[in-house]
């Protein structure tokens, strides 16, 4: 079969069985297996050796059989950059990279280094699409699941952000603010999380796709679905400088509540909305009177 062929093929068989983006996804498959790019992909043609249609064909299966194209071709792209996932860490969403433009804004208004904790790193998207923006950031990983440290580390590696990441495995919950030998001694200057925050009664209202290859603890945000931010922002003030942001992404419904829980402790709660005019990011600094 030629490429051509194979291509057409590929995204007729996503379509018939009602995969939402059926041409990308078998571009992303085709373009994986094939080892081509996409100007590649739609300018050339030669006949696929028949080890690869095959090997082509077992891709579209696994999607046809409901797993995300990102965990079957094993990347994504976020910030314009190539992150490697796996079933170990939830894929880097769209909405994500409005907190990390809003988080890179303010350390823009920061003199000097500064200091990121990324706090449920995942795939570490958040914190080296920073660090990779920010010549003088360096950033601390933080995550409970060594596995999904595993594919950040692997995304640092890839980055070449070695020099100013580290990998910390705890759970935050666990994390003593005050004791801590990782927590610089005169603060972070941003702690920057998207946490899980769905509420548990909500999940199994997700999309099959989400709900059975995503893994559910970086998912779960307990009953409320707040459960990490309150536990994050009582041990934020001791995690950070005097004036250090506190920068979160919510769900579509939290951000008043998010504010609320913030209040106290930080000040000039902002708000950022995403492409859909939701309230989905989160900012405030430390008070300075803490
Ligand atoms: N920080 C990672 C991301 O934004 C993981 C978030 C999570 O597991 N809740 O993709």
């Amino acid at each position: 079969m030629t490429l051509k062929e194979l291509r057409k093929k590929s995204r007729q068989m996503l379509r018939d069985g009602n995969i939402d983006s059926p041409e990308a996804d078998a571009d992303l498959i085709l373009m994986h297996v094939l080892e081509l790019n996409k100007t590649e992909l739609l300018t050339k043609d030669f006949v696929v050796p028949d080890a690869l249609s095959i090997e082509v064909g077992g891709y579209l299966n696994r999607r046809l059989s409901g797993t995300p194209v990102q965990y079957i071709i094993g990347r994504t792209e976020f910030m314009s950059l190539e992150f490697v996932v796996n079933k170990d860490v939830l894929i880097p969403r769209a909405d994500t990279e409005i907190l990390v433009e809003a988080v890179i804004s303010k350390l823009k208004a920061v003199k000097g280094p500064t200091k990121v904790l990324d706090i449920g790193a995942g795939s570490g998207c958040i914190g080296l699409s920073i660090a990779n923006e920010l010549a003088d950031a360096s950033v601390a990983e933080l995550d409970f699941s060594e596995k999904a440290l595993k594919v950040a580390m692997l995304n640092c590696e890839r980055l070449s952000l070695k020099k100013r990441a580290e990998f910390i495995c705890r759970d935050i919950a666990e994390v003593d603010a005050e004791t801590e030998d990782w927590i610089p001694s005169d603060g972070f200057d941003c702690v920057v999380s998207n946490p899980p925050y769905i509420r548990t009664d909500d999940m199994l209202d997700l999309p099959k796709e989400i709900f059975e290859h995503e893994p559910i603890s970086a998912l779960d945000g307990g009953e409320d679905g707040l459960r990490f931010y309150r536990i994050i922002t009582e041990k934020a003030p001791k995690l950070l400088k005097d004036g250090g942001i506190l920068a979160y992404e919510v769900g579509y419904d939290q951000a008043e509540s998010v504010a609320e829980i913030m209040r106290g402790g930080f000040e000039d709660i902002e708000t950022v909305k995403d492409l859909a005019g939701i309230d989905r990011v989160v900012i405030g600094f430390k008070s300075k009177k803490d």
